[in-house]
């Protein structure tokens, strides 16, 4: 079934040329898309359209405010903006969203949509209701160029960088969609005119999109500029004003950025780990012969220690007959132990698409799995499958028509090595 061609694939590291398009791009109208901009980039922008400092610098803050706090669009509804001034922005910039191709539900109410950009690509984003929050599963990338043996990710062929615009117009998108913007306007009291709306009151409780999570297509720590970017501005406590606490970052085990994610973005991270050996992480994560497991630990160590995260989560997908034995759990816990990381374990188990290597652990053996780790005094919940049914759950995202099985996967790789002499 395995083959070991398909294995030593070259793995890309952070330097490898994946487009990345650039984050300010006029479109083919001449305007400019300010979604995802942050606010000095907005001022910037104005200056460059001659407003001078002070104006681009009010400006910048309002029109802030305006797209990431109240999902405003429309220029000619921001009524503390001159009414003279409206069309001077309407004809230089918009204030985009993702285009959606199909939107779905799952029986269990999670919702996914498949999102194109300007050039055509497709990527998904998956919104997950619980009881006492809402997740929205955000991707950073058009596929993944990591090649997990368990993820149908990363059997896509076509990879590219999301922007900073392609990031946030996610959380933004499922804002729009969920009708969670605050009703009626700002305090009339800042309107240069008279505001027309001035009925409801915003506010900030009871919304349904609590939590995010990097967790959708690609590898945040490879597209890590337009990553931070991205969850700078949903962090901004004058726009979405998501917490850091609310938000989590997975990454497989990219090592070298993982103190710059710590001291840059500050969010909690998830850390793929997926087995506590190297031959099989060698096998199922790749980007373990780059960066083995005693340094991806040492790194868990270092980082919650640089942010003051509370803990870190590994995830475990739970492949049967692989990875998911008692003596795993136990070398689990030893070393979470001996690298004193303050850590939760998520067992996932494995979501099946078609012409995967791998089944799913029988329910027995997850559960056996997660009580050795449970006794040892970490928390250890088995990941509820969500959305399966519309391949929104974990590892099944994968767009564009060609499906490909397996087969045909590891005949590809081959020809990939070959031309590589
Ligand atoms: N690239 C990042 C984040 C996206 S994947 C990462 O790998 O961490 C989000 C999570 O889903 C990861 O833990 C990933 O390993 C897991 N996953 C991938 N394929 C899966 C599958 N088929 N079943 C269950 N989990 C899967
Ligand atoms: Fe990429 Fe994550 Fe899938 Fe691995 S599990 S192929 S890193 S998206």
């Amino acid at each position: 079934m395995q083959t070991n061609e398909s294995f030593s694939m070259p793995i890309p590291g952070p330097v490898d040329p994946v487009p990345v398009p650039r984050a300010i791009t006029p479109r083919a109208d001449g305007r400019t898309d300010l979604l995802g901009l942050s606010r000095a980039q907005i001022g910037e922008l104005l200056a460059g359209a001659g407003l001078d400092a002070k104006q681009a610098k009010l400006r910048s803050k309002q029109l802030f405010h305006w797209i990431y706090h109240r999902g405003v669009t429309d220029f000619d509804a921001m009524t503390d903006i001159a009414k003279a001034q409206r069309p001077f922005l309407a004809e230089r910039f918009i204030v985009g969203r993702p285009d959606v191709v199909e939107a779905q539900i799952s029986s269990d109410g999670t919702r996914k949509w498949l999102l194109r950009s300007d050039d055509g690509q497709d990527y998904e984003m998956v919104f997950i209701p619980d009881a006492d929050r809402g997740t929205l599963c955000v991707s950073s990338q058009v596929g993944c160029t990591l090649n997990c043996r368990f993820c149908h990710t990363g059997t896509m062929r076509l990879v590219r960088n999301l922007t900073p615009g392609e990031i946030v117009g996610q959380v933004m998108l499922a804002r729009d969609a969920l009708g969670e913007w605050p009703k009626g306007s700002m305090a009339s009291s800042a309107d240069e005119d008279d505001a027309d709306d001035n009925a409801g009151h915003y506010t900030a409780d009871g919304r349904l999109l609590t939590n995010i999570v990097m967790m959708g297509m690609g590898e945040p720590l490879y597209n890590f500029d337009n990553v931070r970017d991205a969850l700078k501005v949903v962090m901004d406590g004058e726009g979405l004003s998501l917490s850091k606490r609310r938000i989590t970052l997975s990454t497989s085990g990219v090592v070298p950025m993982m103190a710059r994610a710590a001291e840059e973005i500050g969010v909690n991270l998830a850390v793929s780990l997926h087995a506590v050996t190297k031959e099989i992480r060698d096998e199922i994560v790749p980007l373990n012969r780059k960066y083995g497991i005693e340094e991806l630990l040492q790194a868990c160590a270092d980082y919650p220690r640089a942010n003051n995260a509370r803990r870190i989560t590994f995830e475990y997908v739970m492949l049967k007959d692989k990875n998911d034995s008692d003596e795993h759990a136990h070398e689990l816990v030893r070393l979470i132990k001996q690298y004193k990381i303050p850590a939760k374990v998520n067992l996932i188990p494995f979501n099946p698409w078609p012409g995967a290597p791998y089944d799913t652990s029988t329910p027995e053996r997850v559960r056996s799995f997660s009580n050795i780790i449970f006794e040892a005094g970490i928390s250890a919940p088995v990941r509820t499958p969500r959305g399966r049914d519309i391949d929104a759950a974990c590892g099944q995202l994968k767009t564009t028509a060609e499906k490909k099985s397996r087969a045909e996967l590891d005949r590809l790789a081959e020809e990939k090595l070959a031309a590589l002499g």
